[in-house]
């Protein structure tokens, strides 16, 4: 159909067709459009673009909505069977993938180069912002209903690698934190692509991406989980010399903190509260990173020296936590309203390693008071600097305390009272409150 029109149109105007479409000049395409609709259906002659795939590639969102009203049909395949929707979220034109999916396109296209789909294109693109209006589609969208989300989210190209294996890859550590908060799975092994067999982890090894092996690390995934050629990724890490990520990689540094299976499937967590733990977790591995890290040459990624970030200078009569004494209360426990900081919140809910002889998990309690907890929400800090409940009616009032930010030892203190914290699960807490978190 493409070369019928050409027959009939001159080369200089599809020329003039493209340019102004990559140009965004809205008026002269819609006046060619206007004298010629039949223009429509030119392709360029390498790639068989379309006029949509042009805009959308350019992101171009004025002149893709006006060839979306004139029915311009939104899942126009190129040469590689490549939608305008794989362009936008290639080339990251938010808006683009947007205005697409809102004209029906549909998400679960393959290209013919390597399988891939829209979501592949921006995980290894690595534009989040497009990564998450396309999952966003995927939760209302039919095509993905009749798929099911998680599968969606998963979708293995045709060498068997998923969003998040790609993202692991191409160093894209925001899309790597994106996926897995959705549920993407954090071991899974790809078919063909790069070495058969390799997880997220050794692709993040294997691109050498500090931020992304400690994403990964942070979701649990398992650094001794081999690869078909028998390698874990610290070897994969070392041999393309990446020796910072090896370092946490190496199996004999101590383990990183993961994200516990309990709370992620605490249904209800607020995205608030969970913002809270997700960072205190990242400060944690982060500050035990930079143990291991310490005196390594070429460290690729600052590390922060501000680990207690939790607490606003600005907010000065915050509560203390009563477990640490580092760090401000902001976290509720559910039902009974004891509060805590995220740190130790988070400590007391990393004990999802089931004990090796009973194999038992249980939930985690709240160390005030013994109940268990349901839900975790972030506390309302209250003006006036006191909470309603009398938390530690055992310890003094440690209110108004100056919380240190620059200081970088205040980092290895909250760092050894959440690790003895985790050793102590919480059990008896409150009867030996001062084991572990002597502040001299
Ligand atoms: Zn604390
Ligand atoms: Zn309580």
């Amino acid at each position: 159909m493409g070369q019928a029109a050409s027959c009939r149109v001159s080369a200089a105007t599809e020329h003039e067709l493209f340019s102004t479409v990559q140009n965004g000049e809205l008026e002269t395409v819609e006046t060619m459009v206007d004298e010629d609709p039949t223009i429509l259906g030119l392709t360029t002659v390498h790639g068989r673009l379309s006029a949509l795939h042009i805009a959308a590639a350019n992101g171009q969102n004025q002149v893709l909505s006006m060839l979306l009203d004139r029915s311009f049909h939104p899942d126009v395949l190129n040469r590689h069977k490549q939608t305008p929707l794989m362009l936008a979220a290639m080339h990251g034109k938010h808006s683009c993938v947007e205005r697409l999916i809102q004209a029906g396109a549909n998400i679960l296209m393959f290209d013919s180069v390597n399988g891939r789909t829209c979501l592949h294109y921006a995980a290894y693109y690595g534009h989040s912002d497009c990564l998450q209006s396309i999952l966003s589609a995927a939760n209302t969208s039919p095509v993905a209903q009749s798929w099911g989300f998680a599968r969606f989210l998963n979708i293995r190209d045709g060498n068997g690698a998923t969003p998040l294996h790609l993202a692991a890859r191409q160093r894209r550590a925001e899309c790597v934190r994106l996926l897995l908060s959705k549920g993407a799975l954090v071991c899974a092994s790809t078919g063909g692509y790069s070495c058969p067999g390799s997880t997220p982890l050794h692709l993040a090894a294997r691109g050498g991406s500090l931020e992304c092996v400690r994403e990964l690390l942070a979701w649990g995934a398992d650094r001794l989980q081999r690869d078909l050629s028998g390698r874990i990724p610290y070897m994969v890490a070392l041999k393309h010399r990446h020796d910072v990520c090896a370092a946490l990689l190496n199996p004999s540094a101590p383990e990183p903190l993961t994200w516990p299976s309990y709370l992620k499937f605490i249904s209800d967590l607020s995205p608030e509260a969970k913002a809270l733990l997700e960072g205190a977790l990242i400060e944690v591995n982060k500050a035990r990173g930079k143990l291991i890290l310490k005196g390594m040459p070429d460290t690729d990624v600052p590390i922060a020296n501000s680990v207690a970030g939790d607490v606003d200078p600005q907010v000065s009569n915050v509560e203390v936590c009563c477990i640490c004494f580092e760090q401000a209360c902001t976290i509720e426990v559910q039902n009974c309203g004891h509060q805590m900081c995220a740190h130790c919140a988070l400590s007391l809910c990393c004990y999802n390693k089931p004990s090796p002889s009973t194999n038992i998990i249980k939930g985690p309690v709240c160390p005030f008071c013994r109940s268990s907890i349901t839900q975790l929400v972030a506390a309302k800090i209250c003006a006036n600097g006191d909470v309603e409940l009398d938390l530690c009616p055992s310890q003094p009032r440690r209110s108004q305390k100056s919380f240190n930010q620059s200081e970088g030892s205040s980092s290895f203190k909250s760092l050894s009272s959440l690790g003895s914290f985790t050793r102590i699960s919480g059990r008896k807490f409150a009867a030996d409150g001062d084991e572990g978190f002597d502040k001299r």
